[in-house]
């Protein structure tokens, strides 16, 4: 018999305190719609669905021909399935952790290291950063999902400074003036903002304390008086407050981006890129790595001095923080979501009611294909495979998958890989 090389997997979901709970949460119904059987708890977060090899999370083989357990453990065994190239260039290694997320409430705020910096970290603080990798990553909506991300244009965070004096008053003044007065050079403006963000991030406990305080009381004075709030970030504020109370990352949101994704639409995160997720369901895919500087909106520990240093500087729009997916010429269901960097690609494939057979292209990659629309066989061969919607499927390189589509709706899939 010919060898399994498409297969359906069983996949872990984590229970992070952060993720939406019982049937709200995307990962949940996921797991469900695939896996009728289980039991969902209503009141327990259902925070990450893990699609990969990764050792705290290795996805399960559903496939009985085959003896090994898990993905990871196959791909040991048959390291040919991840491609010539993939295979070379990582080890043997799958090297992307494909995700579905369901945040109910704000992730850490948090930047990768590059590569470079990763070794470094790694070599001086095993403990804190767990390998010598760099962490890209990208979010693409599956529900309206908010992050914050990148620093705000200038005029954004001087006009902040006028009109929340709290805020002023963590930065102090002598840096403040400094970025008042440096709007024009791109280099003095990323210096300047480098200055107002590291003296927000060393302020004295108290002074920090006491002026959120201030600054939740008058926000929340102001909104009883039906006053708008928009030039405090009030909504943000009180809300974040309320996950967070007395936290450093309740001054970031008048540095960062709130950006608003649409169901398709992406954000990718580059090295120290600084960005936290804060509500809505998305798919997400990055590089097989943990390391993560954090920033505020946690409990965990900061590295203060690490974080100011590596951080991207670089003021821009929140629109300019939506990642573009690019239709493929040859197929029209085809979008890519191709991030500058070698380590992953994701392909999001929407077919028409329309259409009743569809052919999942072969690629010079291990890929891993998730269902979120729609039902379907699948003809890899040597056998059929029925797929629906939270089905999970890991088709190795250079392998096809015809699909008989089912339902009337047409499908959506969202397919993970590394395009070198
Ligand atoms: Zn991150």
């Amino acid at each position: 018999m010919a060898a399994v090389k498409v297969f359906p997997l069983k996949c872990v979901v984590q229970h992070y305190a952060w993720g939406k709970v019982g049937l709200e949460s995307e990962v949940a119904k996921l797991t469900l719609s695939d896996d009728p059987s289980i039991a969902i708890e209503q009141e327990k977060p259902y925070a990450e669905l893990w699609m990969g090899a990764h050792p705290k999370g290795d996805a399960i083989i559903c496939d009985n021909r085959i003896p090994q357990k898990t993905l990871g453990e196959w791909i040991a065994k048959h390291p040919d399935c991840l491609g010539s190239k993939v295979k070379d260039i990582f080890q043997g290694q799958l090297p992307f952790l494909f995700k579905v997320l369901s945040v109910n409430i704000s992730l850490s705020i948090q930047a990768h290291p590059t590569k470079e910096l990763a070794v470094k970290l790694h070599t001086q603080f095993p403990d804190r950063y767990p390998d010598k990798n760099h962490k890209p990553e990208m979010a693409i909506a599956l529900t309206p999902f908010e992050g914050l991300c990148g620093f705000r244009p200038v005029e954004e965070i001087i006009g902040f400074l006028k009109n929340v004096p709290e805020f002023r008053t963590v930065i102090g003044n002598e840096a403040a003036e400094v970025l008042e007065n440096n709007t024009g050079d791109p280099r003095h403006v990323s210096d300047a903002l480098k200055k107002c963000f590291t003296r927000m991030m060393n302020c004295e406990k108290k002074t920090f304390i006491d002026q959120l305080n201030m600054l939740v009381k008058r926000v929340l004075q102001e909104d009883d008086a039906g006053k708008d709030t928009t030039g405090s970030n009030g909504e943000l504020l009180l809300r974040l407050h309320s996950q967070f109370p007395g936290d450093v990352g309740c001054f970031v949101i008048y540095f960062l981006n709130l950006v608003k994704l649409q169901p398709g639409e992406a954000m990718f995160l580059g090295a120290n890129e600084p960005h936290a997720y804060l509500y809505g369901d998305c798919i997400e895919c990055m590089a097989c790595s943990d390391n993560t500087v954090r920033a505020g909106l946690t409990p965990k520990f900061i590295d203060v001095q690490t974080l100011c240093e590596m951080l991207n500087y670089t003021p821009a729009p929140a629109r300019e923080k939506i990642f573009p997916s690019v239709r493929d010429p040859c197929d029209p269901c085809v979008s890519l979501y191709d991030p500058p960097v070698p380590d992953f690609t994701v392909i999001k494939i929407e077919v028409p009611s329309s259409v009743k057979r569809y052919k999942v292209a072969s690629i010079d990659s291990a890929s891993i294909l998730l269902v979120i629309r729609g039902e379907a066989t699948s003809t890899a061969s040597p056998s059929e495979v029925n797929i629906r919607r939270g089905s999970v499927l890991f088709i190795a390189a250079n392998e096809g998958v015809g699909l008989c589509i089912r339902s009337v709706d047409g499908m959506l899939l969202f397919r993970a890989c590394c395009m070198l």
